[in-house]
């Protein structure tokens, strides 16, 4: 089997563990002699584009950041979300000006699985002069995860409402804003001791569709590393719909690289490549102890150390998918 053939075979196991209609989907497009379902190859090649949150990029000002970000061969950068938008939004558009950077997501908490309507209402309305500013600064989009905590605690509905009030209600009008002002929310599946609610790709993807224009989705390592069957397969179910990669060890959620053994991200890789993905792949994680005084972070040269590990080791391993 040539190289091509496998991943093409190797693809479609992934899809048909995870994500039968887009297997059926697949089916119908064959053109192969051999049987073999087709995927039809992206329009542009994926590319490889990292990414950093705020907090995480060395530098105190705002250049700063954003030079050691260039240098260091980045793509995009995360943002945090709530007022920081709004507050930092213009400054930041022009500190982006003549920079081979985008702006990714914009990352913070939300629940809109209250079972008094007020209380998802005020998350809506909370939510609505974010996602405007961020279509005003062209960010890729906010990141939303529908549900923390337990459903079956008082005062949360049940899964069956959540989904159809999530699709037709609350997610639905944020997306429809965020589609106004050209941006998207983007669902983020979590793993199960965080959310009762969405935890893998493929059903965000699917309720993204559902949703319609605006809503997008995203995987990220870390959780998917529980949740998934396939980070291949996850990432095909996603296709188009995926806008945006969260990256972190996956025995640790630490910065990669610490772990070597565990941290194999090449079939996830796969799955980008396959799907022609350009969006960010952006770390998002913690720190190994600091080794001289346990209660202290690391150093900063430390973590910029650290940080040049992750990019070779995720670049090699690119190279591989
Ligand atoms: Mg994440």
């Amino acid at each position: 089997m040539k190289r091509r053939d496998f991943f093409k075979a190797s693809a479609l196991a992934g899809v048909s563990t995870v994500c039968g209609s887009q297997l059926a989907m697949a089916q119908e497009q064959t053109t192969g002699g051999n049987g073999m379902p087709k995927l039809t190859p992206p329009e542009k090649p994926a590319e490889l584009n990292l990414c950093l949150q705020w907090w995480g990029i060395p530098g105190g000002e705002v250049k700063q950041k954003l030079d050691f970000l260039e240098a260091n061969g980045f793509g995009a950068v995360e943002i945090p979300s709530g007022d920081w938008p709004i507050k930092n939004g213009e400054a930041l558009v022009d500190a982006l000006k003549g920079r081979k950077l985008f702006l990714a997501t914009a990352c913070g908490p939300s629940d809109f699985s209250y079972a008094e309507p007020e209380k998802r209402e005020a998350e809506v309305q909370k939510f609505l002069p974010i996602i405007e500013a961020l279509g005003k600064m062209k960010s890729v989009g906010l990141i939303i995860c529908p549900a923390r905590g337990q459903l079956s605690e008082p005062g949360r509905l049940s899964g069956k409402e959540l989904r159809k009030d999530f699709v037709e209600n609350t997610g639905k009008r944020l997306a429809q804003h965020a589609a106004k002002y050209g941006t998207s929310i983007v669902l983020e599946p979590l793993r199960r001791n965080e959310t009762p609610f969405l935890r893998q790709v493929a059903d965000a993807a699917r309720m993204a569709a559902d949703i319609g224009p605006g809503a997008t989705v995203m995987g990220d390592f870390w959780h998917m590393g529980l949740e998934e069957t396939s980070f291949m397969g996850a990432f095909i179910c996603a296709g188009k719909l995926l806008t945006h990669v969260h990256i972190a060890g996956l025995k640790e959620r630490i910065i990669p690289g610490i772990h070597p053994e565990a941290d194999q991200y090449v079939d996830g890789f796969k799955g980008l490549k396959l799907i022609g993905y350009r969006g960010a792949v952006s770390f998002e994680g913690g720190w190994p102890k600091n080794p001289v005084d346990r209660k202290k972070d690391l150093p900063e040269e430390a973590k910029t150390k650290l940080i040049l590990n992750m990019v070779k080791l995720l670049r090699e391993q690119w190279a591989m998918a």
